[in-house]
């Protein structure tokens, strides 16, 4: 995969006294550093309109976050939910897939930001750890952005996985489409730190997840993470329906298996292609050839456009059989799925967010 390497990074007054602007400094000495001052801030530097969507993700921004970091996912109304938190430590991705929601989420917020603050970020959630101990928490950072693909000139990780690998209660899980776990791999998850990827056959990588690396990286990727000690997650989302799609999937789901230890993976997810009218709008725009945007999907109560349902289950099903023939137990659950999609493809549905919730976290040992 090729290396993003912004343009220009632009640094608010007072980030420059963190450790992310230090790891700036020292991998990217050939990129110009703007201070601004703060008369410029206020007239929005910074901000991109959704015209430029594209041009945000070139510049990096480095700010701090002014509210809370740790939030509960907010799901979609009306699908089953997992019980999930998210740490919100970046905003917007430096890959740039068709399909992504995040063109429409921040299309008035578009520049690519990773906040300074890492200590807040850690003392809110130590606070949050130790005043809930008998809670289970899985926490993510990839919900508005990727958690990965900037980590090898901010260094993230290592800056929080040695702070989560010591709490008794927690599976913090890194979700990516890149292959950046080099800064991963001397520090000691001490089970308590799932790598995930999202995962398309490379057919779809080519086509739609412009950017990020390809299926062959990802999978060396996480055989390195496994290597080193780390849970593994798989995301089979978004499934995409196209002709032949179930010989490349099942494919995929061979190489996977053929590269890690099934038995360490703690959960592997589906779900379908997901947008909004609103997305294709912008996908129209940005994107005009993705063949995206020509297939049948169905507006759900949750506002958003899916396959019809006879076709979701379809292939839920034929992935879940795919998957039980080679990694028979590994925990397998829908994102952003009804009750009677979980009923038709599980003959069961979580009773309510907690039992999932609680179940997944088991799915770490
Ligand atoms: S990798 Fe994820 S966050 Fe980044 S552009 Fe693709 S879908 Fe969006």
């Amino acid at each position: 995969m090729q290396p993003f390497r912004p343009e220009e990074v632009i640094v608010e007054p007072g980030s420059e006294l963190s450790p992310i602007y230090r790891n700036l400094k020292a991998t990217l000495p050939e990129v110009p550093f703007t201070l601004l001052d703060d008369a410029v801030l206020k007239n929005g530097h910074g901000d991109f309109s959704a015209r430029d969507f594209g041009s945000a993700k070139r510049k990096l921004l480095l700010t701090r976050h002014k509210g809370e970091f740790l939030k509960k996912c907010p799901g979609s109304d009306g699908q089953v939910c997992c019980n999930y938190f998210v740490i919100n430590f970046a905003s917007n991705c430096s890959m740039d897939c068709s399909y992504c929601y995040l063109q429409e989420y921040l299309a008035d917020n578009a520049a690519l930001k990773v906040f300074s603050n890492v200590d807040d970020l850690l003392s809110e959630a130590e606070e949050l750890l130790n005043k809930h101990r008998r809670f289970f928490f899985r926490i993510g950072t990839g919900e508005i952005t990727d958690s990965l693909a900037l980590d090898p000139y901010i260094g993230f990780a290592r800056e929080v996985v040695p702070f989560f690998a010591k709490q008794p209660n927690v599976l913090l899980e890194l979700k990516t489409k890149s292959d950046c776990v080099d800064g991963l791999l001397s520090l000691d998850p001490r089970e308590r730190v799932v790598v995930s990827w999202s995962m398309n056959p490379q057919k779809v990588i080519d086509l739609d997840e412009h950017g990020t690396a390809s299926l062959a990286e990802r999978l060396q990727a996480a055989h390195r993470c496994q290597e080193a000690g780390y849970r593994l997650g798989f995301h089979f989302d978004p499934m995409i329906e196209y002709p032949g799609w179930e010989q490349d999937y099942e494919r995929m789901l061979e190489q996977t298996f053929a590269t890690v230890n099934w038995r360490r993976i703690s959960w592997l997810s589906l779900g379908v292609l997901r947008n909004t009218p609103g997305l294709k709008r912008t996908m129209r725009i940005r994107f005009p050839r993705s063949r995206l945007l020509t297939g049948e999907q169905v507006l759900c109560p949750d506002g958003k456009l899916r396959y019809f349902q006879p076709l979701r289950v379809e292939m839920y099903r034929k992935m879940l059989g795919s998957i039980r023939r080679q990694a028979p137990t590994v925990k397998v659950y829908l994102c952003m799925e009804s009750k009677e999609v979980w009923e038709q493809v599980f003959g069961f549905a979580p009773s309510c967010e907690k039992e999932l919730g609680s179940e997944l976290a088991n799915f770490g040992f």
